[in-house]
């Protein structure tokens, strides 16, 4: 059987992976400021983490949800304390589509209504609320009919006051930095009105933090930035350091009802485990302060360079924004300087790499990156 080919592959197969490295099959070393799309948060192969779900692997990795699972409850208790959502409830999944997919329908048993609100440009998985993906014309959202979706510019509050105006709309949903749109960032005022407008018109506030949060931007969250309080989050990516695991957090407003939601694999064992390991490295090893010192560092120097049109981000989520597609830029700090990126668009280079990041691999990345530029 052949593989259903959607993923455009470099010709590299990495078979190991340490830190902030990653080895291929020839031992070649990587320095990874990709983290498989924001995934890598506590670095590769944790010992730690590895140990950690090594134990648990040898004595029991899933076993349904119709039974306890106090790893579950360990799990929201850290998250809780960590993020400063200890008020919130957790539901747990297995990935960032499935968490905005809860989420949406969170709001619309919570308000009876099936309007939603998200932003051009924004990616919240192939869910209900996705927008276009590729070119591709037959490629269009939404994907399916349950959720009505306007998709509105962001940072323009009067467009959203518009939309809200009929009375029919359960939910926006935004990203805490849009990641796969080019890492454009709300505005605070743009944040703080949203909250007052979905307060005002009873509409749930949804912060997909799937790529932004788990202390990406130099706060767990990214709309904490701007100091408001979201009804629901969700999250996924960095929660499990690679481990499958998503989350929503949930506002005490909603009261759960048994039977709401559901799923087998959300919440196992295994995936609630690694997900301890990597809330504890992270508060042992004050990642989420790395994140915001090395980033602010690494931020600072890339302004320095005439050659980049734009620099933009908080924290490790970054974007180069240069004046002509970056495919070949990439290519060449692949191959010739072994250095993992990511892209957003054509245009815009895209870093995510682990939370861990020193200053000394900040500094081998720019001196990489010059000498490509140069
Ligand atoms: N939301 C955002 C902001 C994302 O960046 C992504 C994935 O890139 C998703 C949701 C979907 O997550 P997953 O691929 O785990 O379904």
């Amino acid at each position: 059987m052949k593989l259903f080919d959607v993923y455009p592959l470099f010709n590299i197969e990495i078979t190991a992976g340490k830190g902030c490295y990653t080895y291929d099959t020839q031992g070649t070393e990587y320095l990874d400021l990709y983290g498989g799309h924001a995934v890598i948060s506590i670095g590769h192969s944790h010992p730690y983490y590895v140990n950690k779900i090594t134990e648990q692997a040898q004595k029991l990795i899933f076993y349904s949800n119709s039974v306890i699972n106090s790893l579950q409850q360990q799990l929201a208790d850290k998250l809780g304390r960590l993020s400063g959502y200890d008020d919130y409830t957790l539901f747990l999944i297995n990935s960032g589509a499935e968490a905005n997919e809860n989420a949406l329908k969170l709001a619309s048993f919570h308000t009876g209504k099936k309007k939603v609100i998200a932003f051009s440009k924004s990616f919240h998985g192939r869910t209900s609320a996705a927008v276009k993906v590729t070119d591709n014309p037959k490629i269009v959202a939404p994907i399916n009919d349950t959720f009505e979706v306007a998709f509105l510019p962001l940072n323009d509050l009067e467009r959203v006051k518009t939309e809200m105006a009929a009375g029919d709309v359960c939910a926006v949903i935004i990203e805490g930095i849009q990641g796969v749109g080019g890492i454009q960032i709300p505005d605070t005022q743009f944040l703080k009105g949203l909250r007052e407008l979905c307060t005002q018109n009873g509409v749930v506030l949804i912060l997909d933090e799937v790529q932004s949060g788990y202390g990406r931007t130099g706060k767990f969250f990214a709309h904490q930035h701007a100091g408001i309080r979201p009804d629901l989050i969700t999250v996924a990516k960095g929660m499990g350091n690679g481990f499958p695991i998503g989350g929503v957090l949930i506002s005490p407003d909603f009261t759960p009802v048994y039977g709401m939601l559901g799923t087998t694999f959300g919440g196992n064992h295994l995936a609630c485990t690694a997900a301890c390991a990597v809330l504890d490295v992270m508060e042992n090893e004050k990642l989420v302060e790395n994140a915001a010192t090395v980033g602010e560092y690494l931020i600072a120097q890339l302004k320095t360079m005439p050659q980049i049109k734009e620099v933009r981000g908080k924290g490790l989520m970054i974007g180069l924004e240069f004046d002509y597609p970056v495919k070949e830029l990439r290519s060449k700090l692949l191959f010739e300087q072994h250095v993992f990126t990511g892209a957003s668009g054509t245009n815009v280079i895209r870093l995510l790499p682990p939370l861990s990041l020193s200053k000394e691999q900040a500094d081998c990345f720019i001196g990489k990156l010059k000498n490509i530029l140069s």
